[in-house]
């Protein structure tokens, strides 16, 4: 298209804009995660008027697109076209836009025009009007609707004429990293991972811990857990995922504690070993995809006995949330399929026939305490695996 000088994109900012006097502060935040997500490509970060926008050669746009779709903390971005400021190069570009927006099956339009340099020919309404009719001509699929409108072409004239009629959502929540560190308790199930994007979307940068009881569980049903951190990591920007062998603790307590009570002093087992890891890593807290009731070990008794050895809080951010909206989420998310791949996680192989249900919160920790697994704990620890979990690769 002959007008357009070159092409750029629009941030949209969302919960941002109402963190009044700390702004500024989520905003540089915002800016580092997009320099990182973009360094190497040639695309710029441009901030004026409180507006962020992307400057990219054009054979960068499909990776510009593909980082905003996962970038936490905005609420939607648009592409813009920036060209010389007369009405005919305006008009030009708006035709090529409605023709976008016929594209995508868009059926009627509007366009809203801002002028802040009055000394454009037109004024705003004179753009709005010149460039509908402009469109509606070029493109008779749509129909100017100027109330209810199914697309909007946005004019603005400022140092140069700004365009953009294409606007995609965005991911929301706020910039990773505007919320400190939590150790996400990463199984190869499908809520974990849904619970760490979840935290992700606060602003959490995260570490994942998983607890790999080889060779009870194949080296696959790990490959498939480092598999889902990459996944969450794209929009987390990486994930550091440490491996914790906990073989001879899962062994200890299926010799030495009651059948009933192996799968919530398990839990304790790895809350307390989380703890310590989150500890020595600057974590603030921990975070599971516990979901109340969801199986016998999420009873509201069963969670206090798991949490009660830990001192960080414990974020479990689907608790109410039925598993057909968790599943929902993990699909939208991408992790799903990988989720259910058929290698068993630890706790499956080693889960009583029938568990106690509400679990006593003196007695877990009497039991717990006889199996004295304090020296195992560090031991495991000390011989954890680190490794960071990026997407893609
Ligand atoms: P998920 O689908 O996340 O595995 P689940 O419904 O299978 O959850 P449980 O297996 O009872 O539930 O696990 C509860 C939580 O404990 C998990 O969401 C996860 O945070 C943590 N967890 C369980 N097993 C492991 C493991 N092997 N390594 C790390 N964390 C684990
Ligand atoms: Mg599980």
């Amino acid at each position: 298209m002959a007008a357009s000088e070159s092409s750029l994109y629009l941030l949209k900012l969302g919960e941002l804009t109402l963190k009044g006097g700390n702004r500024a502060g989520f905003e540089d935040i915002l800016e580092r995660n997009l320099r990182d997500l973009l360094r190497g490509t040639g695309a710029k970060i441009l901030t004026t008027a409180g507006r962020f926008y992307v400057r990219t050669p054009q054979e960068g746009e499909a990776r510009v697109e593909e980082t905003l779709d996962r970038l936490m903390g905005i609420s939607g971005w648009a592409k813009t076209r920036i060209c010389e400021k007369s009405p005919q190069a305006v008009f030009a570009v708006c035709v090529a836009e409605g023709k976008a927006l016929a594209a995508q099956g868009i059926e009627s339009f509007k366009i809203e025009a801002r002028r802040t340099d009055k000394s454009f020919p037109l004024d705003s309404y004179g753009i709005a009007r010149g460039a509908g009719d402009a469109v509606s001509e070029a493109v008779p699929e749509l129909r100017v609707d100027v109330r209810k409108p199914q697309g909007v072409i946005t004019v603005e004239i400022r140092e140069r004429a700004y365009i953009y009629g294409f606007s995609r959502q965005g991911r929301r929540g706020l910039p990773v990293g505007t919320a400190g560190r939590g150790l996400l308790l990463l199984s190869g199930g499908i809520d974990s991972p849904v619970a760490g994007y979840m935290m992700a979307s606060r602003g959490m940068k995260i570490d994942a811990v998983y607890f790999h009881a080889y060779p009870y569980t194949s080296e696959e049903a790990r490959q498939k857990v480092v598999k889902l951190a990459e996944i969450v990591g794209r929009f987390s920007l990486g994930i550091r995922l440490f491996t914790v062998g906990f073989t001879s603790l899962q062994m200890r307590i299926k010799e030495q504690a009651p059948e009933e009570w192996t799968t919530v002093l398990l839990r304790m087992a790895m809350m307390e070993c989380a703890e310590k890891l989150a500890k020595h890593r600057r974590s603030k807290c921990l975070i599971t995809g516990e979901s109340l009731s969801q199986v016998a070990s999420q009873t509201i008794e069963n969670i206090n006995c798991t949490g009660s050895r830990v001192k960080l809080p414990i974020l479990r951010p689907l608790i109410g949330m039925d598993k057909e909206s968790i599943i929902r989420a993990a699909v939208e998310l991408g992790t799903y399929e990988t989720s259910i791949l058929p290698y068993p996680d630890c706790c499956v192989l080693f889960s009583p026939p029938h568990p106690v249900l509400r679990g006593d919160i003196g007695e877990a920790n009497r039991l717990y305490e006889g199996l004295e697994l304090g020296e195992m704990i560090d031991t495991a620890i000390r011989e954890s695996v680190m490794e960071r979990c990026s997407f893609p690769g």
